[in-house]
């Protein structure tokens, strides 16, 4: 049993089970496969599990619909060939693709939610009269304006105004009703209970549902209508019985109906004064995991598990936890018992794929391999064997040497210049074919990645005759794959909290139960606008996450005796949240046994090292590669961000520079920022680049301004990452390019000199041996006009623009805020060093701060304190009053890397640890 205290509301079942007399078998309906897995681990007896059959309420609808469910690429493919023509618009079914899957989820959502055709019609020709402030009050507004990001989709939608998006739906619906198919909603709307099906059962009974759809509602009471039925609600009058509960909101609901309301009882175990809650305040998400992971390993006086598997389960809510949750269950011999959406983007299969991609392309065109084979290969090790032979013999085929033939160099090589998806397909099966015996969690993971991956790939291939890079690794990455871990009896259940229904522990971990991580906030893209939604009664996805999270977590607490929610504290480095307000309205309107810890009670002991890096000679060899040699026209230089990476962190530098270990980092806010930096860059160079060597005047300089929507167009084509919030990036990059040519147009006339300037050039140092040393850099743009020369760096990110001194650019506790200044200060200085210090031309590092640029009083360029006035800011014109103290402090920086006595340490600053990619080699997100 996983309960001791009290029954599972699953034992109930087998108890009813029991109690009727029964001469047929009972159909038993359950809304999760979990929630069979759970009670067929109940049912010891073998007679007992052949008396009844159970499915998902999934399962039970789909058996009884006259139509079949298509995958959705084949769905897409077919509404992308209908809205060619009921639209009359040609393009192609990759640009298709984003928007058809916003169309395909809106028509499921009609069918789901029972919605009238006509009905639809008439409303979608009304609405386009109606303002949106005449159906809705505004505080609801916001809300539903969250539920609806239309942004990259507001050019289709102006397609589908008035009749034309009915028509679609209803074209489709027809063509696809007609070969007896469709997709989910429809399947289910199509959905008739076959009384001969029924009838082979003595009862029908609905188990521990929760939100019902329109359409799951009225096929279930289509089969009360002849059958017998019963229903189990499970329920606690603590919520059921509070209106300003959500977490009873939908049983509520039923309890209203009339033929549902007999069947609801109101028990109440939540409130059991035995039952412990633990609100735990933690340092990071990840200290939160190893907490629980320890906990697991705790043992009884009796030297027994304190939390036996079998009656625990961590809750989670979204994927953000599972890969660290994953990798350190790993280590523990513990069976598993879970169903859940993994992101396939953190598999190795995933980075596996873009290697495979990358030899692809080489192979297509002519390139080198070697580097991608090897990568290939060394991603290829842990899964494959024999792996060092397939290196071998693709070196033979690599050096022509024909007398050497093997499968694997055959595939890879690409001799025979297979398109994309053939090439993936016969890859991926050739490594699917060799894969290791998965027998452990790494393996059991990649395995099911690479047959995910190689499922979608056939999908792939059926719809589309070719496919583009850009368009199958943006695929792929957004795609969740099922992890699935089947050891019901035995296993540790680890469950997602809106599909733990009708589960019940005595022991349970809650993880993350932060405000806006639990449950994690939803988008949802819809053309069916929102008054309308409103209006017609769709649910929005907001709404519904956060009823049924709320559901999942009271309803896991009802018979659970050892509750432990964890959170991370406000003002950690993984997040700015602060415990969520299921937790808070916990502490107020229960009696529970709430014991609030600041301190993690079961917290590892284990003590973190202090890792510091001595030069010994290994080391000098990494540092030498930037040293001026004979050869040295392939030596490495020190850019500005090796230096400010020195002054954050002289390890973090270690790892970049010297290790190379190359970890991709994502920006704390999103990937919005690094987008909107990148874009504004490549578009204000494809601006300057035909004027190289040009005067500009204010009017051509103001023409340029006709051309931000064309150039944007083709900066965002260019890109092989999707933008992540499209439309805002686009407004903005639109009104900043617009008034980036405003303020230059007030700058002109000047001549550009160059964009995109790569400059590299050596600095002397004097160590007990005379050293020099390559600084390298890339300038945004060089432009002069009266004998001065700007030298401009754009920069898209936080910074300040004032300096208190030359010095202050050189103090590792000022970095963070002085970053942009040095880069730009350093980049004027190369440049004078390059170009002649004896130079009559004044240059001045120019620092537009691309987010200021609409402040009235905004000055670009670079402000430092003034020595006789202390509350005075004045512009650098001319580096040439400044080179000297930056030089000298240049050579001191570059002395204390290059000192061997000198090792690298560790940054003081955690903040620095919360963006490094090396926080887990450091250990440094477990002590914030
Ligand atoms: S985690 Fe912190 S200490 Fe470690 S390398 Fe990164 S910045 Fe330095």
């Amino acid at each position: 049993m996983k309960t001791l205290t009290h029954q599972p509301f699953l034992a109930q079942i087998i108890d009813h089970l029991d109690r009727s007399n029964r001469n047929q078998q009972s159909l038993l309906i359950f809304p999760t496969q979990l929630s069979i897995d759970y009670f067929q681990s109940l049912l010891n007896k073998k007679e007992e599990q052949k008396s009844v059959t159970c499915l998902t309420l999934h399962q039970f609808i789909m058996m009884h619909s006259s139509i079949k469910p298509l995958p959705t690429l084949t769905l897409l493919s077919r509404l992308y060939r209908l809205a060619e023509q009921v639209l009359d618009r040609k393009e192609s079914f990759e640009q298709f693709y984003g928007w058809g899957l916003t169309l395909l989820q809106d028509f499921n959502g009609i069918d789901t939610h029972f919605l009238n055709d006509s009905g639809l019609c008439a409303s979608f020709i009304q609405q386009k009269k109606k303002t949106v402030d005449t159906f809705v009050d505004q505080n609801l507004l916001g809300s539903l304006q969250k539920a609806r990001t239309l942004s990259q989709l507001q050019e289709k939608e102006e397609l589908l105004v008035g009749q034309q998006f009915p028509l679609l739906y209803e074209s489709f619906r027809e063509s696809l009703i007609e070969k007896q198919e469709g997709y989910e909603g429809l399947c289910y709307r199509m959905a008739q209970p076959l009384p001969k099906l029924i009838a082979t059962y003595q009862e029908l009974i609905f188990i521990g549902f929760n939100l019902l759809t329109a359409v799951e509602e009225h096929f279930i009471q289509q089969c009360k209508a002849i059958a017998s039925t019963t229903f189990f609600w499970d329920v606690d009058a603590h919520y059921l019985d509070h209106p300003n509960n959500i977490a009873g909101h939908y049983l509520r609901q039923h309890r209203a109906k009339k033929w549902f309301q007999k069947s609801f009882p109101t028990p109440t175990y939540l409130n059991d004064p035995g039952k412990k809650v633990w609100l735990i305040e933690a340092s990071s998400m990840v200290a939160q995991v190893q907490a629980v992971v320890a906990a697991l390993q705790e043992k009884t006086n009796k030297g027994l598990p304190k939390f036996p598997a079998t009656q625990t389960a961590i809750v989670v809510s979204g994927s953000d936890l599972l890969i660290p949750l994953l990798d350190q269950l790993s280590k523990l011999s513990i069976p598993l018992h879970c169903k859940l959406e993994y992101p396939f983007s953190a598999t190795v299969i995933y980075t596996l794929l873009v290697q495979l991609v990358k030899l692809w392309e080489a192979t297509m065109e002519g390139n080198q391999l070697e580097i991608y084979i090897a990568n290939l290969l060394a991603l290829c090790d842990p899964f494959v064997k024999d792996m060092t032979q397939s290196g071998r013999a693709i070196g033979h085929a690599l050096s022509n040497d024909r007398s050497y033939q093997s499968e694997a160099s055959d595939i890879w090589l690409n001799k025979t210049h297979k398109d994309l998806l053939s090439y993936l397909k016969e890859g991926l099966a050739y490594i699917d074919h060799y894969f290791v015996e998965p027998d452990g969690l790494f393996l059991a993971l990649n395995k099911m990645a690479l047959r995910h991956l190689l499922k979608y790939i056939d999908g792939l291939a059926a719809e589309m005759d070719s496919c583009s890079v850009a368009f199958l690794l943006n695929r792929v990455k957004e795609n969740k794959m099922c992890f699935h871990q089947n050891h019901p009896i035995t296993g540790l259940y680890i469950v997602e909290v809106s599909a733990s229904y009708n589960l019940d522990f005595e022991h349970i971990f809650f993880l993350n139960m932060n405000e806006g991580a639990f449950p994690k906030p939803m988008h949802h893209d819809s053309f069916i606008p929102y008054d309308l939604r409103y209006t017609l009664g769709l649910p929005f996805l907001d709404k519904v996450a956060e009823n049924s999270t709320a559901y999942g977590f009271y309803r896991l607490l009802q018979r659970a005796q050892n509750i432990y929610c964890n959170y991370v504290q406000k003002n950690s480095l993984d997040t700015s949240s602060e415990m969520n307000r299921l937790l808070m309205q916990l502490t107020f309107d229960s009696k529970l046994k709430i014991i609030q810890s600041d301190h993690c009670i079961y917290s590892p002991t284990k003590s973190i090292p202090v890792i510091s890096i001595q030069k010994d000679d290994g080391v000098m060899q990494l540092l030498n590669r930037f040293l001026v040699k004979e050869s040295s026209a392939a030596a490495s230089s020190l850019t500005p961000s090796a230096l400010i990476a020195y002054l954050s962190c002289p390890l973090q530098f270690y790892f970049i520079y010297l290790l190379q270990l190359k970890q991709q980092v994502w920006p704390k806010h999103g990937a919005e920022a690094v987008q909107l930096g990148t874009l504004f860059h490549r578009v204000m160079a494809q601006f300057y680049q035909p004027f190289i060597g040009v005067e500009m005047d204010k009017e051509m300089v103001m023409q340029l301004a006709s051309n931000i929507k064309v150039k944007l167009k083709e900066a965002i084509a260019a890109q092989r990452t999707e933008l992540s919030a499209p439309m805002l990036l686009h407004t903005l990059l639109e009104k900043l390019l617009a008034r980036m040519v405003d303020l230059d147009g007030s700058d002109a006339p000047f001549t550009i000199l160059g964009v995109e300037v790569a400059i590299k050039q050596p600095i002397l140092l004097n160590l007990d041996i005379v050293r020099e040393v390559w600084l390298s850099g890339v300038i945004d743009r060089i432009d002069s006009s009266n004998h001065l020369i700007r030298i401009i760096d754009y920069k898209t990110g936080l910074s300040n623009y004032k300096v208190s001194s030359i010095a202050s650019l050189f103090d590792p506790t000022q970095v963070k805020k002085n970053k942009a200044m040095f880069q730009t200060f350093l980049y004027a200085w190369l440049f004078k060093s390059l170009y002649g210090a004896h130079g009559l031309d004044q240059v001045m590092p120019y620092l537009i701060h691309i987010r200021s640029l609409f402040l009235a009083d905004y000055k670009p360029g670079i402000f430092i304190q003034q020595s006789d006035n202390g509350k005075k800011y004045q512009q650098i014109k001319d580096i040439m009053e400044y080179a000297q103290p930056f030089e000298e402090a240049l050579k001191a920086l570059l002395l204390e890397i290059f000192n061997p006595a000198i090792p690298f340490v560790q940054t003081q600053d955690l903040e620095i640890c919360g963006y490094c990619p090396y926080v887990r080699i450091c250990q440094r997100d477990v002590v914030a």
